[in-house]
């Protein structure tokens, strides 16, 4: 069976424990590889190795950095159908959003932002006669990265990226749920010449190899994107130590239709926003707000095309929704549908897995889109974030109202606003309680916007410039004019 290994220093690194933990397909429940089962051991390996090839990396030119961050990004880009296909067995996606959409977009991650060090500006601010002062940024050394297990390899490159093009070495922890894909850029990275020890990859679990890397003394640089508990977890170890932490955290999103939208574009944006990648992306709308007078039709409609979505095989083209991630993450769900029951909801569609699955899948963590109706805004399940093709409905009659609705939650990850009045979207967009507000569309994406959350969604930013200024430290030099 596959071995999914460390990648350290350039190499190739067994676990030093000599342990490994069993890796499932989620489509067949059957386990198909191994992932190494690291501990602090191998982080001590990872961050030494990091520190080591620091005062190289970060003296070489911007330009030297981009070039081989870029013949990464073309490795990557000609793996398209390797990766896609590594990613959907590991994670249970289709196949085809794994070849659309989160391969593609781990290269692009990596050419955006080598190529954006290079237009990188710094400030100089003058005193009016007294002296000047200039901003150098310069790299912190070894950025820890811990990505979770979603969009694997997108988010991944996603940190990677600005951390190394910004001179900064890397110890990345991926999540043990879905090492694949990092596993094989690790082989990519030796392909790119990419020196040893710029990159290491410690596989493992959170709580033993991510944690290992948040205590330690000498990554000064943590970035994470994961659950909200785990990143009060790591912005509570990482903090003693004065850390410069990022934190992407969860969602519980909403998605607002307006009586006056193109209610034919609000369905499908709608669709796709509940139930892409099974509803498991962070920006998932998974509270539908519905204005009244439109409320019975639309979500007739909407029903009736979510029974419609092909569930099953993820390596099927014609396949709209695979496998959930693992059966923790099927018991989850299963659990907030049975809790929708009890605090009063009507099930329209889904709430257990689907019929008709192939006898490769019949044993996979399955379960089909699910709209829920007539619960309280404030109920559990309507506040706690679910990660599943589980969406919500409830009818509203006023601007005010929504917004209400809208913002009544703990999380303030992103919103999606259907309307055709123009004003009204500014209004909304203003009022919304979101890192992200999308109008008249769902997860459309400038990689130069700030982005991240507010409230228990994250702290930080990320994105454009704001990634250029994270992985660095801005110092100030102040000239005084020579004679004032
Ligand atoms: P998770 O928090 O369980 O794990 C994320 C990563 O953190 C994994 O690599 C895991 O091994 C590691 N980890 C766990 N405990 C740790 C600890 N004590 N110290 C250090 N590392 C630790 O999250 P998940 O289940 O992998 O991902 C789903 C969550 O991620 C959802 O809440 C989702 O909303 C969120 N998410 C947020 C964004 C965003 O951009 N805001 C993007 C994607 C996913």
């Amino acid at each position: 069976m596959q071995r999914i290994t460390n990648y350290i220093n350039g190499r190739s690194a067994e676990p030093i424990s000599g342990e490994y933990l069993d890796n499932v397909d989620p489509s067949t429940g059957q386990v198909y590889s191994q992932v190494a089962d690291s501990d602090e051991r191998d982080v001590e390996a990872a961050v030494e190795s990091a520190r080591n090839a620091f005062p190289a990396w970060s003296k070489r030119s911007a330009e030297d950095r981009c070039k081989i961050l870029m013949r990464l990004a073309d490795l990557v880009e000609e793996n398209v159908e390797r990766l896609a296909k590594a990613e959907c067995i590991d994670n249970g996606k289709p196949l085809s959003l794994a070849r659309s959409l989160d391969i593609p977009r781990a290269a692009k991650n990596l050419r955006f932002f080598a190529t954006a060090m290079l237009h990188a500006k710094s400030e100089v601010h003058a005193m009016e006669g007294v002296g000047f002062n200039y901003t150098l940024r310069q790299p912190r050394g070894v950025a820890g990265i811990i990505s979770p297990w979603n969009l694997p390899l997108y988010l991944f490159t996603w940190k990677i990226a600005p951390a190394l093009a910004t001179g900064n070495t890397v110890v990345g922890k991926p999540s043990e749920v879905t090492p694949m894909t990092a596993y094989l850029l690790s082989e990519l990275c030796t392909e790119a010449e990419l020196p040893p020890g710029v990159l290491n990859i410690v596989h493992g679990l959170g709580a033993k190899a991510g944690a290992a890397l948040v205590k330690h003394p000498k990554v000064p640089t943590i970035s994470f994107t994961g659950g909200t508990a785990t990143g009060a977890r790591i912005a509570s170890d990482a903090s003693p130590m004065f850390k410069k932490v990022g934190l992407e955290l969860g969602g519980k999103n909403p998605n607002i239709i307006f009586a006056d939208a193109d209610l034919d574009a609000a369905m499908d944006g709608s669709l796709r926003s509940s139930f892409a990648n099974q509803g498991q992306v962070c920006l998932c709308g998974s509270r539908m707000f519905i204005e009244r007078s439109v409320y019975d039709d639309f979500l007739d409609r909407f029903v009736s095309k979510a029974k419609r979505l092909k569930v099953g095989d993820p390596l099927e083209e014609d396949t709209d929704q695979g496998a959930l991630v693992s059966g923790t993450q099927l018991e989850k769900v299963t659990q907030y549908v049975a809790l929708a029951r009890k605090e009063g909801g009507t099930i329209l569609c889904g709430g257990n897995p689907p019929d008709g699955l192939n006898d490769r899948c019949k044993d996979g963590y399955f379960f089909a889109p699910t709209v829920i109706s007539q619960l309280s805004v404030d109920c559990r399940v309507n506040q706690e974030e679910i990660f599943g093709p589980v969406v919500t409905v409830t009818p509203f009659d006023s601007e005010d109202q929504v917004v209400e609705y809208a913002n009544g939650v703990q999380y303030g990850l992103a919103s999606s606003v259907w309307t055709g009045d123009v004003s009204r979207a500014h209004r909304v967009a203003e009022r919304i309680q979101s890192g992200t507000v999308w109008v008249n569309c769902w997860m459309v994406r400038d990689l130069r916007v700030p982005f991240g959350g507010m409230k228990q969604s994250g702290v930080g930013r990320e994105g454009g410039d704001e990634a250029l200024r994270f992985y660095t430290e801005p110092k100030n030099v102040c000239i005084q004019i020579p004679g004032t």
